[in-house]
């Protein structure tokens, strides 16, 4: 059996030097694999070569494969198995790391109709669903039956539930509710050679064997396909209670959100808005934001009844404590619903300036503020703008490098200004990636942060599953 070449694996643009495998995984697919739908056209395949990662080079698919159930997709990976073809598999392709990105001739498979979802259950508080289901339909879903998912990336409106489980999808809401990992009961999942396993169920409870549902997730394609999730649901919150606070430099937007986290407060969102970008959010939608703020958090609230308020109010007292100038309060739902409409919309409100290049740094809470600090002044030394927002609730921050679409300095800045970056996030004890994941961006990234030794064990568990490398290679690792 012809195994796909190693060495394409740190490439992500590798080519394969030998099309004949992928023309003969296609004509078996043709013949065994009625239900799968093969794109082949060069005009069909081109939109399946970037995810979001817009600045990173990306290979052409050879083809694109859209299975339509469980079946399909273990035929497919039996077929690229025995065929030594690599494999991308792709959710919606919002992704910011680079993980869906096409390899040049490789199979990318995308779940995009296993859209289904399969079945809520009430009595045992989750639901159960296909991989392609939009993660805004599931909670909609879900909130019809006056339930919650809680899960938000703020991409929601359009990526996948795959995806968020690829990625283990981070959004507004982990400060309370936890990533997408925290969400997730069980797995249906196709291995490299097409054997489909499930990893746990409806049990709330379950220590049976090792955690292969948590080893799946954010395993960003590299594993295993995932078919099928049992997902976590929760009694429906009340209403949202909403705070914005704006402040007159940074560094106090940050002492605000340690002096919450230091007074236990566990809201459902606390967000960060720095002047740049409460500037482009204000120029697209018009919302009435202080422009002249260096910083502005936006702070809610679900608790139950009068809890709600009272969160709101130690917010407040904590921003006041840190120096906010200005606080306000939604006047009521709607008024909050645009609100955080405008900070999920923050990322496209700075594509409206230039061309953007977003990070995804975290560090532990209580070095927010220096890593607001370390950022600022890493960008001004370089003279490149900057504009940072990110949920600091999480310590989770996005700087956001912004360049004309045709400067020629930008790709060889981006690089040494992200890299003080990460490497100022790492010396507060932080992560090069706190949810978007390491994917194809930032892998020699893997070894400093987490040490070799922690990487030969991710090596030995992709070995195990993956013998042949055949999927997502040199992604991650
Ligand atoms: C405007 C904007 C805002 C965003 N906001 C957030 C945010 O707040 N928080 C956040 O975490 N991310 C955010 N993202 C990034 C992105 O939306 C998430 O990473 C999301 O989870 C990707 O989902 P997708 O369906 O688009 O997946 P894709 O981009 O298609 O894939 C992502 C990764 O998952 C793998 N994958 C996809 N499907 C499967 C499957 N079925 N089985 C195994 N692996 C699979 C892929 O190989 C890839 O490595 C944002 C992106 C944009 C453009």
């Amino acid at each position: 059996m012809r195994g796909y070449d190693a060495t394409m694996a740190t490439s992500p643009i590798a080519v394969p030097a030998d099309p004949a495998p992928l023309a003969a995984l296609l004509e078996a697919a043709r013949a065994e694999l009625p239900g799968v739908r093969l794109l082949t056209d060069e005009v069909d395949r081109e939109s399946y070569r970037r995810d979001e990662t817009a600045y990173l080079d990306a290979g052409l698919p050879g083809a694109v494969a859209l299975p339509g159930t469980t079946a399909d997709v273990a035929g497919l990976l039996r077929l690229a198995s025995r065929h030594g073809v690599a494999v991308v598999p792709r959710g919606a392709g919002t992704g910011l790391s680079g993980g869906a990105a096409g390899i040049e001739g490789a199979l990318t498979i995308a779940l995009t109709r296993m859209d289904r979802i399969l079945e809520i259950d009430r009595a045992n508080l989750c639901v159960v669903t296909q991989p392609g289901v939009i993660n805004a339909t599931l909670k909609a879903a879900a909130a019809a039956e006056g339930l919650f998912y809680a899960p938000d990336p703020a991409s929601y409106e359009t990526c996948s539930i795959g995806g968020n489980l690829g990625t283990n999808a981070g959004g507004l809401c982990c400060v309370k509710y936890g990533q997408t990992r925290d969400a997730v009961l069980g797995l249906e999942v196709v291995l490299a050679d097409g054997t489909v396993i499930r990893t746990g169920g409806r049990n709330v409870k379950d220590v049976a064997g090792y955690s292969l549902t948590h080893l799946f997730v954010g395993s960003q394609g590299t594993l295993g396909i995932i078919t099928e999730a049992t997902l976590r649901l929760r009694p429906a919150p009340g209403p949202r209670s909403t705070l914005l606070a704006f402040f007159a430099d940074l560094d106090a937007a940050g002492e605000a959100v340690a002096g919450m986290t230091a007074a236990g407060l566990v809201p459902v969102t606390l967000e960060l808005l720095d002047r740049e970008t409460i500037a482009a959010v204000e120029d697209w939608h018009h919302l009435g934001l202080d422009t002249t703020a260096e910083a502005m958090l936006m702070v809610e609230s679900d608790a139950p009844g009068a809890g709600a308020a009272d969160e709101i109010t130690r917010a407040e007292a904590a921003c006041i404590a840190a120096g906010s100038h200005a606080v306000v309060r939604a006047a009521d739902p709607q008024e909050a619903d645009w609100l955080r409409q405008a900070r999920r919309l923050a990322l496209r409100a700075l594509e409206r300036q230039g061309t953007v290049r977003l990070e995804d740094v975290g560090v532990p809470r209580a070095a927010v503020p220096a890593l607001l600090r370390a950022i600022a002044r890493i960008a001004a030394a370089h003279g490149v703008r900057c504009a940072t927002f990110g949920h600091a609730g999480d310590g989770n921050l996005h700087p956001n490098l912004i360049f004309a679409p045709d400067d020629p300095a930008a790709a060889e800045l981006t690089h040494r200004v992200r890299d003080e970056i990460f490497r100022a996030a790492l010396d507060l004890g932080g992560t090069v990636t706190a949810e978007h994941g390491i994917g194809a961006a930032r892998r020699e990234w893997l070894p400093i942060q987490r040490g070799d030794a922690a990487v030969a064990v991710m090596r030995s568990i992709k070995a195990a599953l993956d013998p042949l490398g055949i999927l997502n290679p040199g992604r991650v690792l």
